[in-house]
Protein backbone atom coordinates (compact mmCIF):
# COMPACT_ATOMS: atom_id res chain seq x y z
CA UNK A 1 0.00 0.00 0.00
CA UNK A 2 0.88 3.40 -0.72
CA UNK A 3 0.45 6.43 1.96
CA UNK A 4 -3.19 6.99 0.14
CA UNK A 5 -4.02 3.37 0.76
CA UNK A 6 -2.59 3.34 3.93
CA UNK A 7 -4.35 6.35 5.00
CA UNK A 8 -7.79 5.07 4.03
CA UNK A 9 -7.56 2.35 5.50
CA UNK A 10 -6.54 4.09 9.21
CA UNK A 11 -9.78 6.30 8.61
CA UNK A 12 -12.29 3.16 7.86
CA UNK A 13 -10.46 1.56 10.91
CA UNK A 14 -11.39 5.02 12.68
CA UNK A 15 -7.97 6.14 13.30
CA UNK A 16 -6.47 9.62 12.50
CA UNK A 17 -5.13 10.13 8.90
CA UNK A 18 -1.97 10.62 10.19
CA UNK A 19 -1.54 7.09 11.55
CA UNK A 20 -1.33 6.16 7.98
CA UNK A 21 2.00 8.08 7.62
CA UNK A 22 3.27 6.29 10.45
CA UNK A 23 2.46 3.13 9.50
CA UNK A 24 4.04 4.47 5.67
CA UNK A 25 7.21 5.12 7.63
CA UNK A 26 7.50 2.00 9.83
CA UNK A 27 6.97 -0.53 6.76
CA UNK A 28 9.07 1.65 4.44
CA UNK A 29 11.57 3.83 5.93
CA UNK A 30 11.82 1.23 8.92
CA UNK A 31 11.79 -2.02 7.24
CA UNK A 32 10.08 -3.56 10.30
CA UNK A 33 8.60 -6.79 9.75
CA UNK A 34 5.99 -7.00 12.71
CA UNK A 35 3.02 -4.62 13.90
CA UNK A 36 4.15 -4.74 17.35
CA UNK A 37 7.39 -2.87 16.46
CA UNK A 38 5.08 0.17 15.81
CA UNK A 39 6.16 1.36 19.09
CA UNK A 40 3.71 4.66 18.33
CA UNK A 41 0.89 3.17 17.01
CA UNK A 42 -1.52 1.75 20.14
CA UNK A 43 -1.72 -1.27 20.82
CA UNK A 44 -5.35 -1.91 20.40
CA UNK A 45 -4.76 -0.54 16.66
CA UNK A 46 -2.07 -2.76 16.37
CA UNK A 47 -4.18 -5.72 17.47
CA UNK A 48 -6.44 -4.63 14.56
CA UNK A 49 -3.81 -4.68 11.87
CA UNK A 50 -2.75 -8.06 12.96
CA UNK A 51 -6.23 -9.60 12.53
CA UNK A 52 -7.16 -7.46 9.20
CA UNK A 53 -3.43 -7.25 7.08
CA UNK A 54 -0.08 -8.90 6.25
CA UNK A 55 3.21 -7.48 6.47
CA UNK A 56 5.64 -10.10 4.99
CA UNK A 57 4.92 -10.98 1.95
CA UNK A 58 8.01 -12.93 1.06
CA UNK A 59 9.76 -16.14 2.79
CA UNK A 60 13.36 -16.56 2.07
CA UNK A 61 14.38 -19.85 0.83
CA UNK A 62 17.72 -19.89 0.38
CA UNK A 63 21.01 -17.35 0.13
CA UNK A 64 23.51 -17.78 -2.28
CA UNK A 65 27.07 -15.92 -2.60
CA UNK A 66 29.16 -15.64 -5.39
CA UNK A 67 32.69 -16.82 -4.68
CA UNK A 68 34.23 -14.68 -7.41
CA UNK A 69 32.52 -11.43 -6.64
CA UNK A 70 30.14 -9.48 -3.70
CA UNK A 71 27.42 -10.56 -5.71
CA UNK A 72 24.13 -12.10 -3.69
CA UNK A 73 21.10 -14.00 -4.89
CA UNK A 74 18.31 -14.73 -3.00
CA UNK A 75 15.04 -17.27 -3.93
CA UNK A 76 12.27 -16.48 -2.32
CA UNK A 77 8.73 -18.05 -2.01
CA UNK A 78 5.52 -16.21 -2.53
CA UNK A 79 2.37 -17.19 -0.24
CA UNK A 80 1.11 -18.82 -3.54
CA UNK A 81 4.09 -21.38 -3.74
CA UNK A 82 5.80 -19.05 -6.49
CA UNK A 83 9.74 -18.56 -6.60
CA UNK A 84 11.42 -15.32 -7.26
CA UNK A 85 14.66 -14.20 -7.31
CA UNK A 86 16.97 -11.37 -6.67
CA UNK A 87 20.09 -9.94 -6.68
CA UNK A 88 22.10 -7.84 -4.82
CA UNK A 89 25.25 -6.48 -6.45
CA UNK A 90 27.82 -4.64 -3.78
CA UNK A 91 30.75 -3.04 -5.57
CA UNK A 92 33.15 -0.27 -4.01
CA UNK A 93 30.03 2.31 -2.88
CA UNK A 94 27.43 1.20 -5.19
CA UNK A 95 25.49 -1.44 -4.54
CA UNK A 96 22.67 -2.16 -6.74
CA UNK A 97 19.71 -4.62 -6.41
CA UNK A 98 18.30 -6.26 -9.17
CA UNK A 99 14.34 -6.67 -8.79
CA UNK A 100 11.71 -9.65 -10.11
CA UNK A 101 8.35 -7.93 -11.20
CA UNK A 102 6.80 -11.32 -12.14
CA UNK A 103 6.89 -14.74 -11.41
CA UNK A 104 8.18 -16.34 -14.65
CA UNK A 105 7.61 -14.11 -17.72
CA UNK A 106 5.41 -14.13 -21.02
CA UNK A 107 7.71 -12.97 -23.57
CA UNK A 108 9.56 -15.88 -24.65
CA UNK A 109 12.70 -14.32 -25.43
CA UNK A 110 15.00 -17.28 -26.45
CA UNK A 111 17.77 -16.59 -25.18
CA UNK A 112 16.41 -16.10 -21.77
CA UNK A 113 16.19 -18.73 -18.86
CA UNK A 114 12.90 -16.94 -17.38
CA UNK A 115 11.46 -16.56 -20.66
CA UNK A 116 11.96 -20.45 -20.92
CA UNK A 117 9.71 -20.87 -17.71
CA UNK A 118 6.90 -19.56 -19.29
CA UNK A 119 4.42 -17.50 -17.22
CA UNK A 120 3.12 -17.49 -13.97
CA UNK A 121 2.17 -14.58 -12.31
CA UNK A 122 2.28 -10.66 -11.66
CA UNK A 123 4.14 -9.42 -8.39
CA UNK A 124 1.89 -7.41 -5.87
CA UNK A 125 3.35 -4.06 -4.91
CA UNK A 126 3.99 -5.30 -1.61
CA UNK A 127 6.24 -8.40 -3.11
CA UNK A 128 8.14 -6.34 -5.32
CA UNK A 129 9.15 -4.00 -1.90
CA UNK A 130 9.86 -6.88 0.09
CA UNK A 131 12.70 -7.58 -2.09
CA UNK A 132 14.47 -4.69 -1.56
CA UNK A 133 13.61 -4.56 1.90
CA UNK A 134 15.18 -7.83 2.60
CA UNK A 135 17.97 -6.62 1.50
CA UNK A 136 18.40 -3.58 2.92
CA UNK A 137 17.49 -5.31 6.40
CA UNK A 138 19.70 -8.00 6.10
CA UNK A 139 23.26 -7.02 3.93
CA UNK A 140 24.91 -4.36 5.50
CA UNK A 141 25.67 -1.92 2.48
CA UNK A 142 23.77 0.87 2.00
CA UNK A 143 21.50 0.41 -1.45
CA UNK A 144 22.53 3.07 -3.94
CA UNK A 145 20.17 1.95 -6.91
CA UNK A 146 17.44 -0.10 -8.00
CA UNK A 147 17.17 -1.81 -11.50
CA UNK A 148 14.37 -3.91 -12.90
CA UNK A 149 16.39 -6.40 -14.97
CA UNK A 150 15.25 -9.46 -12.78
CA UNK A 151 12.57 -12.01 -13.79
CA UNK A 152 9.62 -10.84 -15.61
CA UNK A 153 8.93 -8.02 -17.97
CA UNK A 154 8.14 -5.13 -15.58
CA UNK A 155 5.76 -3.50 -17.97
CA UNK A 156 3.41 -6.15 -17.97
CA UNK A 157 3.01 -5.00 -14.28
CA UNK A 158 3.26 -1.77 -15.10
CA UNK A 159 1.02 -0.25 -12.05
CA UNK A 160 2.63 -2.59 -9.45
CA UNK A 161 6.16 -2.00 -10.89
CA UNK A 162 5.39 2.17 -10.64
CA UNK A 163 3.75 2.13 -7.49
CA UNK A 164 6.56 0.27 -5.90
CA UNK A 165 9.18 2.89 -7.78
CA UNK A 166 7.21 6.30 -6.03
CA UNK A 167 7.64 4.36 -2.50
CA UNK A 168 11.19 3.49 -3.41
CA UNK A 169 11.78 7.22 -4.28
CA UNK A 170 9.90 8.73 -1.84
CA UNK A 171 11.81 10.47 0.95
CA UNK A 172 9.29 9.24 3.81
CA UNK A 173 10.14 5.81 2.28
CA UNK A 174 13.43 4.53 1.02
CA UNK A 175 14.57 8.15 -0.23
CA UNK A 176 16.02 6.83 -3.54
CA UNK A 177 16.86 9.29 -6.23
CA UNK A 178 14.65 8.69 -9.59
CA UNK A 179 18.08 8.74 -11.49
CA UNK A 180 18.82 5.57 -9.42
CA UNK A 181 15.87 3.57 -10.36
CA UNK A 182 15.65 1.89 -14.02
CA UNK A 183 13.23 -0.20 -15.19
CA UNK A 184 14.23 -1.77 -18.45
CA UNK A 185 11.69 -3.01 -20.68
CA UNK A 186 11.54 -6.05 -23.87
CA UNK A 187 10.03 -2.85 -25.84
CA UNK A 188 6.07 -2.71 -24.94
CA UNK A 189 5.73 0.35 -27.14
CA UNK A 190 2.22 1.36 -25.60
CA UNK A 191 3.67 0.85 -21.79
CA UNK A 192 6.78 3.20 -22.95
CA UNK A 193 4.46 5.49 -24.14
CA UNK A 194 2.57 5.83 -21.18
CA UNK A 195 5.46 6.40 -19.01
CA UNK A 196 6.68 9.10 -21.60
CA UNK A 197 3.36 10.76 -21.14
CA UNK A 198 3.19 10.41 -17.76
CA UNK A 199 6.19 12.35 -17.39
CA UNK A 200 7.28 9.42 -15.39
CA UNK A 201 11.00 10.42 -13.83
CA UNK A 202 12.62 6.91 -13.68
CA UNK A 203 15.60 5.92 -15.95
CA UNK A 204 14.19 3.59 -18.89
CA UNK A 205 15.98 0.61 -20.61
CA UNK A 206 15.12 -0.88 -24.03
CA UNK A 207 16.13 -4.56 -24.42
CA UNK A 208 17.10 -4.29 -27.90
CA UNK A 209 19.59 -7.08 -28.58
CA UNK A 210 19.38 -6.76 -32.43
CA UNK A 211 19.60 -3.55 -35.11
CA UNK A 212 17.80 -5.90 -37.67
CA UNK A 213 13.98 -6.73 -37.47
CA UNK A 214 14.78 -10.51 -38.58
CA UNK A 215 17.20 -11.12 -36.22
CA UNK A 216 14.99 -9.62 -33.54
CA UNK A 217 11.75 -11.60 -34.59
CA UNK A 218 13.60 -14.72 -34.25
CA UNK A 219 15.34 -14.20 -30.81
CA UNK A 220 12.39 -11.90 -29.05
CA UNK A 221 8.85 -12.75 -30.89
CA UNK A 222 7.21 -9.12 -29.24
CA UNK A 223 9.54 -7.59 -31.73
CA UNK A 224 6.69 -8.27 -34.27
CA UNK A 225 4.11 -6.85 -32.41
CA UNK A 226 6.72 -3.53 -32.01
CA UNK A 227 9.36 -3.93 -34.22
CA UNK A 228 12.96 -1.77 -33.59
CA UNK A 229 12.51 1.45 -35.59
CA UNK A 230 9.09 2.18 -33.38
CA UNK A 231 11.21 1.71 -30.20
CA UNK A 232 14.17 3.43 -31.33
CA UNK A 233 11.89 6.56 -31.84
CA UNK A 234 10.14 6.11 -28.45
CA UNK A 235 14.09 6.07 -26.72
CA UNK A 236 14.76 9.16 -28.91
CA UNK A 237 11.47 10.60 -27.37
CA UNK A 238 11.99 10.12 -23.63
CA UNK A 239 16.00 11.38 -24.06
CA UNK A 240 14.82 14.29 -25.51
CA UNK A 241 11.81 14.86 -22.79
CA UNK A 242 13.33 14.15 -19.93
CA UNK A 243 16.85 15.18 -20.64
CA UNK A 244 17.67 12.31 -19.16
CA UNK A 245 19.56 9.29 -21.65
CA UNK A 246 17.53 6.38 -22.61
CA UNK A 247 19.71 2.85 -22.61
CA UNK A 248 19.42 0.51 -25.03
CA UNK A 249 20.71 -3.25 -23.73
CA UNK A 250 22.00 -5.56 -26.17
CA UNK A 251 22.93 -9.14 -25.55
CA UNK A 252 25.96 -10.31 -27.64
CA UNK A 253 24.80 -13.86 -28.44
CA UNK A 254 27.90 -15.86 -30.68
CA UNK A 255 26.97 -16.25 -34.52
CA UNK A 256 23.24 -14.12 -33.92
CA UNK A 257 24.26 -10.95 -33.39
CA UNK A 258 27.87 -10.20 -33.01
CA UNK A 259 29.32 -9.68 -36.80
CA UNK A 260 31.19 -6.38 -37.46
CA UNK A 261 28.26 -6.23 -39.54
CA UNK A 262 25.43 -6.34 -37.11
CA UNK A 263 27.65 -3.45 -35.08
CA UNK A 264 27.66 -1.35 -38.13
CA UNK A 265 23.97 -1.99 -38.94
CA UNK A 266 23.69 -1.01 -34.31
CA UNK A 267 25.53 1.84 -34.72
CA UNK A 268 24.18 3.56 -38.08
CA UNK A 269 20.62 2.46 -35.91
CA UNK A 270 21.56 4.52 -32.85
CA UNK A 271 22.89 7.44 -35.14
CA UNK A 272 21.84 10.90 -33.65
CA UNK A 273 19.58 9.13 -31.27
CA UNK A 274 21.05 10.51 -27.37
CA UNK A 275 21.31 6.96 -25.24
CA UNK A 276 23.38 4.60 -23.54
CA UNK A 277 24.17 1.33 -25.27
CA UNK A 278 25.00 -1.45 -22.52
CA UNK A 279 26.63 -4.75 -24.30
CA UNK A 280 25.85 -7.14 -22.69
CA UNK A 281 28.34 -10.68 -23.58
CA UNK A 282 25.94 -13.83 -23.26
CA UNK A 283 25.56 -15.29 -19.74
CA UNK A 284 24.96 -19.18 -20.13
CA UNK A 285 21.66 -20.72 -19.52
CA UNK A 286 21.12 -24.19 -20.52
CA UNK A 287 19.92 -22.96 -23.50
CA UNK A 288 21.40 -22.98 -27.26
CA UNK A 289 23.36 -20.05 -27.30
CA UNK A 290 27.18 -19.24 -26.53
CA UNK A 291 29.01 -16.26 -25.24
CA UNK A 292 31.21 -14.71 -28.25
CA UNK A 293 34.74 -14.74 -27.84
CA UNK A 294 36.71 -11.85 -26.52
CA UNK A 295 37.81 -10.81 -29.17
CA UNK A 296 34.65 -10.57 -30.93
CA UNK A 297 33.28 -8.41 -28.09
CA UNK A 298 36.28 -6.30 -28.26
CA UNK A 299 35.85 -5.91 -31.73
CA UNK A 300 32.36 -5.53 -31.81
CA UNK A 301 32.09 -2.42 -28.86
CA UNK A 302 35.26 -0.59 -30.79
CA UNK A 303 33.27 -0.42 -33.60
CA UNK A 304 30.62 0.93 -32.32
CA UNK A 305 33.11 3.09 -30.41
CA UNK A 306 34.59 4.41 -33.14
CA UNK A 307 31.01 5.51 -35.01
CA UNK A 308 29.43 6.61 -32.26
CA UNK A 309 27.97 10.71 -32.46
CA UNK A 310 25.53 10.84 -29.58
CA UNK A 311 25.43 7.59 -28.17
CA UNK A 312 27.68 5.74 -24.69
CA UNK A 313 29.04 2.57 -24.55
CA UNK A 314 29.81 0.46 -22.11
CA UNK A 315 30.35 -3.19 -21.88
CA UNK A 316 28.58 -4.73 -19.26
CA UNK A 317 30.25 -8.06 -17.61
CA UNK A 318 26.93 -9.74 -15.99
CA UNK A 319 27.98 -9.90 -11.95
CA UNK A 320 27.28 -13.47 -9.75
CA UNK A 321 28.01 -15.44 -12.92
CA UNK A 322 28.94 -18.75 -10.86
CA UNK A 323 25.57 -18.83 -8.98
CA UNK A 324 23.22 -18.08 -12.07
CA UNK A 325 22.71 -14.60 -11.01
CA UNK A 326 23.43 -12.61 -14.06
CA UNK A 327 21.83 -11.29 -16.68
CA UNK A 328 18.70 -13.97 -18.29
CA UNK A 329 19.81 -16.34 -15.31
CA UNK A 330 17.28 -16.51 -12.95
CA UNK A 331 14.77 -18.66 -12.88
CA UNK A 332 13.52 -19.16 -9.44
CA UNK A 333 15.44 -22.93 -9.05
CA UNK A 334 14.58 -24.34 -5.72
CA UNK A 335 17.88 -26.20 -5.18
N1 LIG B 1 12.02 -8.19 -19.43
C1 LIG B 1 12.83 -7.01 -19.21
C2 LIG B 1 13.58 -7.07 -17.91
C3 LIG B 1 14.66 -8.13 -17.85
S1 LIG B 1 16.18 -7.31 -17.96
C4 LIG B 1 13.75 -6.78 -20.40
O1 LIG B 1 13.79 -7.64 -21.26
O2 LIG B 1 14.35 -5.72 -20.49
C5 LIG B 1 17.25 -8.59 -18.32
C6 LIG B 1 18.26 -8.16 -19.38
O3 LIG B 1 19.13 -9.28 -19.58
C7 LIG B 1 17.63 -7.86 -20.72
O4 LIG B 1 18.29 -6.82 -21.35
C8 LIG B 1 17.85 -9.15 -21.50
O5 LIG B 1 17.90 -8.92 -22.88
C9 LIG B 1 19.17 -9.62 -20.93
N2 LIG B 1 19.37 -11.07 -20.98
C10 LIG B 1 18.44 -12.04 -21.00
N3 LIG B 1 19.02 -13.25 -21.04
C11 LIG B 1 20.35 -13.04 -21.02
C12 LIG B 1 21.47 -13.91 -21.02
N4 LIG B 1 21.33 -15.24 -21.02
N5 LIG B 1 22.70 -13.35 -20.98
C13 LIG B 1 22.85 -12.01 -20.95
N6 LIG B 1 21.82 -11.16 -20.93
C14 LIG B 1 20.59 -11.65 -20.98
Amino acid sequence: MNQAELQSLCIEAGESEFRGVQLFEWMYRHGIVSFDSMLNVKKSFREHLKEHCIIQTLQVEKRIKSKKDESIKILFRTWDNHFIETVSMANGDRHTVCLSSQAGCALDCSFCATGRQGFERNLSTGEIIDQLIFVRENIDQPITNVVFMGMGEPFHNYNNVLNASDIFHSPKGFNLASTRITISTAGLLPQIKQFISEKRRYKLAISLNAADDRVRNDIMPINKKWPIAELVNAGKEYSNQKKRLVMFEYVLLKGINDSENHALQLAQLLQGIPCKLNLIPYNETDGIYQRPEEKVITRFSEILYENRNEYLVLVRWSKGQDIDAGCGQLAGQKI
